[in-house]
């Protein structure tokens, strides 16, 4: 069996589900701006001989479509036994009254709802379900295996999620500015307060008087941290924090997008500790 994921994040997942049962991939390099992707045609080779495709859905990850009607095999297709759209059940954040097709809003990939729900690790329940079930139709002789590694993961998941919690727990509705609109799940999982985004218009720097508006509200509302992304250009954050006093704090959106998120749990192990520090250290 083989799997290709869209996302890193999808990927690490998918380990989790099969375990040594097959090979997992990643198409999106976990060092690029996943929202700014485009696939090359040896993204096309690496579908052959997948018996499994997971993606994000709600247009994150659009151009999958073409990459699967070129590769032409149904069962990875919409519909087919292998094919996941993982955002299926996930109960949505932001969700659009009218269907946008993101592929023509310059590369940036909130249509749908906001795609970025991995952030919230209780999603990994629904994700991984929907992972398993697939490998199943494909595999069915390996269910056994496959539900046990599903059991298994999310029960040491669950256990990650209380301590997670708990380090979180005294910075309970701590107001944030982010740089990108990536934390909405994860800020109503741990109880934060992310009071407002730089970046409107992804690649777009914001006006002067948007600044000025942004530094009146990091100074109103005492905010202390800026979130940051590792691959967003990093002057407009720094330069709000150099006017306000707040700091600007690199958290990891995706599986390997800083090393020390190297899988799933390492993901969110990175990011509530380094929250958590910077929140702490703000409030002395
Ligand atoms: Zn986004």
């Amino acid at each position: 069996m083989r799997v290709v994921a869209t996302t890193s994040d999808l990927a690490s997942l998918a380990r989790a589900v099969v375990g040594d049962l097959a090979q997992v991939e990643t198409i999106i390099p976990p060092a690029a701006d996943p929202e700014a992707f485009e696939p090359r045609p040896s993204d096309l080779a690496r579908l052959k001989g997948a018996s499994v495709v997971v993606r994000v859905g709600l247009g994150y990850d659009h151009w999958l479509d073409k990459l699967l009607s070129m590769h032409g095999d149904a069962a990875i297709n919409r519909g087919g036994a292998g094919y996941v759209d993982a955002s299926i059940g996930i109960p949505l954040l932001e969700v659009k009254g009218s269907s946008v097709d993101p592929a023509t809003r310059d590369g940036h990939a909130h249509g749908l709802a906001n795609p970025h729900y991995w952030l919230d690790p209780a999603n990994a329940e629904i994700i991984t379900g929907g992972i398993a079930e697939a490998g199943i139709r494909v595999a069915p002789e390996a269910a056994a295996k496959i539900i046990a590694n599903r059991d298994g993961f999310l029960a040491r998941l669950k256990a990650d999620l209380v301590e997670w919690e708990q380090l979180l727990a005294p910075h309970r509705a701590a107001r944030l500015i982010a740089y990108h609109n990536t934390w909405p799940y994860f800020a109503r999982r741990f109880r934060l307060n992310i009071v407002d985004v730089i970046e409107i218009k992804e690649g777009v720097a914001p006006s002067p008087a948007r600044l000025a508006k942004l530094a009146a509200t990091i100074r109103e509302q005492k905010i202390r941290v800026i979130v940051h992304e590792p691959f967003e250009p990093e002057e407009t954050s720094q330069l709000l924090a150099r006017r306000t006093g707040a700091v600007v704090v690199k958290l990891a959106p995706s599986v390997g997008s800083v090393p020390a998120a190297a899988d799933f749990r390492a993901l969110f192990d990175y990011n509530v500790a380094t929250l958590a520090r910077a929140l702490s250290a703000a409030s002395n």
